[in-house]
């Protein structure tokens, strides 16, 4: 019989995971849970964040400095998420949905922001991609790659099936249009063949842009793009990753990294 060695972290993903079936699939839950056990892991965002700036990785991640007042597009962004959400379970559940379903999460409707989430939900209503099933909304994973790196944690925005092909979809706000990163596909991809995945798959990113009048913009709200990911990259992705947890590794080890970054835009600039 042949026997396969244990992989160094196999107990933090076996923690982890249990953490995902504790919290019932709540990737909030699970998120805020897992930044307060400290189980080492590893994510597409932690790698894009260190990549951004090593030294607002320091800050925020291994100082844990919080930005106070959360910025707004942050909340914003979240609570399109959350509405993204609604609609979807009401779609899968077969059911029509209104105005109602739009978290405003304590902003004001009648605020700008508040204007630039009813025209997302109405964005959304649009553009929704016709599918046989919901699968998954908003789902937390965990999966074991490569022996030198930690758990691969990470969540699903939305998982739809099209007769035989699985779609995954990200959604992302902005003033602008969102630049895609396939190390995040690579990801998902490799989380979803450990999984036991043999069909086909569609990775796509929606993307939605803060407008305050749909009657008046001169550039779409939204944009929907399809990504596509060969064999060879996935490759490139997975050596992308291990490089970025080592990178991480070293920062904990070290002190704050020098400034250099594209500080006339981060929300750190004042306390950086
Ligand atoms: S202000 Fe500049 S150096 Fe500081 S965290 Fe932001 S991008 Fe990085």
């Amino acid at each position: 019989m042949i026997t396969h060695p244990k992989h160094p972290f196999q107990s933090e993903a076996d923690q982890i995971q249990a953490l995902i079936d504790r919290c019932n699939g709540d990737s909030d839950t699970f998120i805020e849970e897992l930044h307060q056990t400290k189980i080492t892991h590893i994510s597409f965002s932690q790698v894009y964040s260190f990549e951004t700036c090593p030294r607002q990785y320091y800050l925020r991640h291994i100082l844990g400095r919080e930005i106070t007042p959360v910025p707004e597009y942050f909340v914003k962004g979240k609570a399109l998420h959350r509405t993204i959400a609604n609609a979807y379970r009401a779609f899968g559940e077969g059911q029509d949905f209104s105005e109602d379903i739009i978290h405003y999460d304590g902003i004001s409707r009648f605020s700008q922001a508040g204007k630039h989430l009813r025209n997302g939900y109405l964005t959304l209503r649009q553009n929704m991609l016709p599918s046989d099933e919901v699968l998954g909304i908003e789902k937390p994973f965990v999966f074991l790659m490569e022996d030198n790196i930690p758990p691969v944690v990470g969540v699903i925005d939305l998982i739809l099936r099209r007769g035989d092909i699985l779609i995954l979809i990200d959604h992302k706000t902005g003033r602008d249009f969102y630049h895609p990163d396939i190390l995040q596909m690579a990801v998902y991809l490799n989380y979803l063949r450990s999984a036991g995945l043999q069909g086909d798959c569609e990775f796509y990113y929606d993307s939605y842009r803060w407008v305050e009048n749909l009657a008046r913009i001169r550039k779409p709200a939204f944009e929907r793009r399809q990504m596509v990911i060969n064999e060879r990259e996935i490759e490139g992705q997975v050596k992308r990753l291990v490089a970025g947890y080592q990178g991480i590794h070293r920062l904990k080890q070290g002190q704050l990294p020098e400034r250099n970054g594209e500080c006339f835009r981060c929300v750190y600039r004042n306390c950086c």
